[in-house]
């Protein structure tokens, strides 16, 4: 029981505003979850209702969850993030499975 749950663990991603670069690679590959907000900085944004915009979540350390199908390009966000400021961890544990403080 409660296998299927145990293999397909959530993740979430947040951004380091501090490390950002603003170049928009982010935005780029997964528009869905990144969006560069007017200061010019890449925020994480959760899924839309339908008929609405995403809000950016532009406090500190926010996270937005990972959809399972975005996330390969979430994945190739981080990896090819000039600031290495993407951090993709599971939800359960927190623990760091994509970004610079991954293990
Ligand atoms: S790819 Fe990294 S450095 Fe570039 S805008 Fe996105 S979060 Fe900022």
């Amino acid at each position: 029981m409660g296998s299927h749950n145990e293999q397909t663990a959530e993740l979430e991603v947040w951004i380091d505003q501090e490390l950002c670069t603003g170049d928009g690679i982010c935005a780029q590959y997964a528009p869905e979850v990144f969006e560069l907000d007017i200061d010019g900085l890449a925020y994480v944004k959760g899924p839309a209702p339908a008929g609405e915009e995403a809000e950016l979540r532009t406090e500190p350390g926010a996270t937005a969850p990972v959809p399972l199908p975005l996330l390969g390009d979430v994945v190739d966000s981080a990896k090819e993030c000039p600031g290495e400021c993407i951090h993709v961890r599971r939800v359960t544990d927190g623990v760091e499975v994509y970004g610079p403080d991954a293990g």
